[in-house]
């Protein structure tokens, strides 16, 4: 019983000696000392020995058992300890090394822009006023004068969702909807984003975006279109901006006319920037179309006024003489860096 005892025991200590992790102590504590355990085994087996030798054996049977329980709980203290030491070095902080910089990035040009433009028209007055990007066809062509056989519905220019529904194609829509709620004088601008079924180069994308302004009061005359498209010209390009205004066809308004500047470059000189002529186009607008008012129940004999739309990207792109609108949208935070 004694040598079979002391082979217990040095098989135990040695496979606690072996194990190399907290979970192989755990299995050495349960062969010797579970339930069903080599030294558990042993006690269940005191029936054969004689009454008068019980004692004995039970007292090595204990001595071995305290024996391998502290031998156990040793190695776990010394094992735990050895693994909290190796994962605080791996974790170890150097504090004299530079400090990793948070890159703080900031606003797009395009966003800069539309700031900028709403700067203008909010110290005139103008409230910023914003619409949805998927719309009905109804507001985004039928109220805005623009009939079902117009080029501009055509699957070719136009996202369609359903027969109903569409990408907006241009923030005019948001117009509509303010005209339709009655409150008038109005004097508002809309940003946003529009959709085109263009292919992607450099002046063209199938996602832009636009500014679009509106004025209804009455005795609103095309001098008041004039005089403002003046005031945010010399704002966004310089005092010594001049505006000219050129006759064009938009199915909304009436007249309608397109404007150009004069280069901020060359002054009018005429430069490689505005291709020589001096003059660089910005943006469209006229008077709203007297059936626009009727659909969107304002009496035209009452009421008149003015509406533009400009293209966010071109004032960017003018802005900070980008040549390629692609630039905008890749993101590349090399290029965003600049502006
Ligand atoms: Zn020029």
């Amino acid at each position: 019983m004694k040598e079979k005892l002391q082979s217990i025991r040095e098989e135990a200590l040695k496979q606690i000696h072996s194990a190399d992790m907290p979970e192989k102590l755990n299995d050495v504590r349960v062969r010797f000392l579970g339930k069903k355990g080599e030294l558990t085994a042993v006690l269940k087996g005191m029936k054969d020995v004689a009454a008068e030798e019980r004692p004995k054996v039970g007292q090595m049977v204990n001595e071995v058992r305290q024996e391998i329980e502290s031998i156990l709980d040793e190695t776990k203290k010394k094992m735990d300890e050895k693994i909290r030491e190796e994962k605080l070095k791996a974790e170890v902080i150097d504090v004299t090394l530079p400090s990793k910089k948070n890159v703080v990035g900031h606003r797009h040009p395009n966003t800069i822009a539309q700031e900028e433009v709403e700067r203008i028209f909010v110290g005139m007055g103008y409230e910023v006023i914003e619409g949805p990007e998927i719309e009905y066809d109804l507001y985004n062509f039928e109220k805005l004068n623009i009939p079902a056989d117009h080029p501009a519905k055509d699957e070719q220019d136009t996202f369609y969702i359903n027969k109903d529904i569409v990408l907006r194609t241009q923030t005019s829509p948001v117009q509509a909807r303010v005209m339709e709620q009655g409150k008038l004088p109005i004097r508002m601008i809309s940003p946003g984003r529009v959709f085109r079924s263009d292919e992607v180069d450099a002046t063209h994308s199938p996602s832009f975006h636009q500014i679009e302004g509106l004025v209804i009061d009455k005795n609103i005359s095309f001098a008041d279109l004039k005089g403002t498209l003046e005031v945010f010209a010399k704002e966004l390009f310089g005092p010594e901006t001049k505006t000219k205004f050129r006759p064009h066809h938009f199915p909304f308004t009436e007249p309608s006319a397109e404007v150009d500047v004069t280069c901020f470059k060359c002054g009018g000189k005429g430069c490689r920037f505005c291709k020589g002529s001096g003059w660089i186009e910005i943006l469209g607008c006229g008077m709203v179309h007297p059936h626009v008012l009727e659909m969107c129940g304002i009496d035209p004999n009452e009421y008149t006024g003015f509406a533009f739309g400009v293209g966010l990207e071109r004032i960017a792109l003018l802005k900070y003489e980008i040549d390629d609108m692609r630039l905008l949208y890749e993101n590349d935070i090399r290029f965003l860096k600049q502006f």
